[in-house]
């Protein structure tokens, strides 16, 4: 496989890197406390989105009939590069365009579902994911929200916790449980619905590292129409697993601080007579780290050579997933050790790097279980990937009522 651009990508990648270079939005607008999630983040990640979708930019991958540009897998993760090159990192759209809408689109062909992307698109509205549960994170088959047909809607019961960016979202997936009765995988349903829907509300979950991503999202006798059902009823856990495989590829193609940016911090760290850079240990430690980069780097082009022969991304995502959250920990905890005792101030104002490597580092173990842990990520390569036999699943055949819940 050459990993080199073809002369038409090569020439895709210039002008896109122009295009950004021109349009880019003024990040020096933003603060060091504007971090993810606060308001001056998300109005210029908005803007940011407006202008990439007056030109096309927005949704390069996808259908021209889907509202996106109809352009290559390629040439969308080529834009990609180029926008985090240039310090354009926005997470706000990806759930709703990457993971939520893609299978709204995937498994529903009708016009309601058609109309909820261009203002996606736009950026106009952002989604949430509204999976896991109290008793059902890594077991998302067994979650106990119970939707209840009622004529033509359906009465929506339960509780859902770590939602990302709920307290933003227009609109939100949520999977439930509509048949007890057969084993747990086959009794689940899926279903778009407005945030503002009577009976939905939001409690924010503040975050070690002081950000107000998380969410628990309570439903209280929520009225969703049948026309909001994503898929067959009881196909939720096709939605759960089509979502999740976008949402790995999507993470484990490595985004966030990278070596660059801790070679950077080194060099001007002062270490005996030199640098931290002369430090033989850290040197040691960045070469390690040099080759989990590049492997995740290489594991993106195969994924991203799948998806441009029309396959969905498979098991193996979860690879680059795992590879990545943990290396994110490792770098951020290294920046921070080399700093010594100054590793201990986290005000941006005065910290090293504006504190993004101690905030990184605040971050880092909800990256390790965000979109599947550690070990589920393990257990999938054991039995998807490599073919190991898989771990015992006593209940997998069980109808869901009768699976022993300790209430
Ligand atoms: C930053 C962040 C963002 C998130 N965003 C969202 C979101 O937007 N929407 C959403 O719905 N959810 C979201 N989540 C929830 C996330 O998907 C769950 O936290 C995750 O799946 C783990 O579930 P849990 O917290 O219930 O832990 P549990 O499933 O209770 O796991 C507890 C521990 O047991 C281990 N474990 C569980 N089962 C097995 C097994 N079979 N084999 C080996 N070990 C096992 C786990 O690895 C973990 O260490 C987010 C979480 C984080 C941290």
């Amino acid at each position: 496989m050459n990993f080199d651009d073809s002369p038409e990508e090569a020439a895709y990648r210039l002008k896109v890197r122009a295009w950004i270079a021109a349009n880019k939005p003024d990040l020096s607008v933003l603060g060091p406390e504007d971090r993810v999630w606060t308001e001056p983040h998300k109005d210029l990640a908005t803007r940011w989105q407006v202008i990439k979708a007056a030109s096309g930019y927005a949704c390069i991958g996808w259908p021209t009939a889907w509202g996106g540009s109809g352009g290559t897998a390629i040439e969308e993760a080529i834009f990609n590069q180029e926008e985090q090159t240039a310090g354009l990192r926005f997470s706000y759209f990806v759930t709703g365009l990457h993971m939520l809408l893609p299978a709204v689109l995937k498994f529903n062909d009708d016009d309601a579902s058609r109309a909820l992307v261009p203002p996606a698109v736009r950026g106009d509205t952002i989604w949430c994911q509204l999976f896991s549960e109290p008793a059902g994170g890594s077991d998302s088959a067994g979650l106990r929200t119970r939707a209840v047909e009622d004529g033509d809607d359906w009465i929506v019961t339960g509780q859902k916790v770590w939602n990302s960016g709920a307290q933003i979202a227009d609109y939100g997936m949520v999977v439930t449980r509509t048949d007890p009765t057969v084993p747990k995988h086959k009794g689940l349903t899926a279903f778009w619905l407005r945030m503002d829907t009577p009976g939905v509300e939001v409690r924010p979950i503040k975050m070690m590292s002081g950000d107000a991503e998380l969410n628990e999202v309570f439903l209280s006798d929520v009225r969703i129409s049948d026309s909001q059902r994503v898929g067959a009823v009881g196909d939720g856990w096709a939605v759960i697993i089509f979502t999740l495989m976008n949402e790995r590829a999507a993470l484990g193609s490595g985004s966030g601080l990278s070596w660059r940016e801790l070679i950077a911090m080194a060099r001007n760290t002062p270490a005996g007579e030199g640098s931290a850079m002369d430090d033989p240990a850290f040197r040691e430690w960045l070469a390690d780290y040099y080759v989990d980069a590049e492997a995740i780097r290489l594991q993106t082009f195969r994924n991203l050579s799948a998806l441009s022969k029309g396959e969905a991304p498979g098991p193996e995502g979860s690879a680059g997933k795992l590879l990545w959250a943990n290396g994110a920990q490792d770098l951020s905890s290294r920046a921070v050790d080399l700093q010594d005792r100054f590793g201990l101030i986290d005000d941006p104002e005065l910290a090293v790097a504006n504190g993004a490597f101690h905030h990184r580092l605040l971050w880092a173990p909800g990256l390790r279980l965000g979109g599947g842990t550690d070990e589920i990520m393990k257990n999938i390569i054991a039995e998807r990937v490599l073919g190991l036999p898989g771990e015992p699943r006593v209940d997998k055949t069980v109808p869901f009522k009768d699976i022993p819940s300790g209430r």
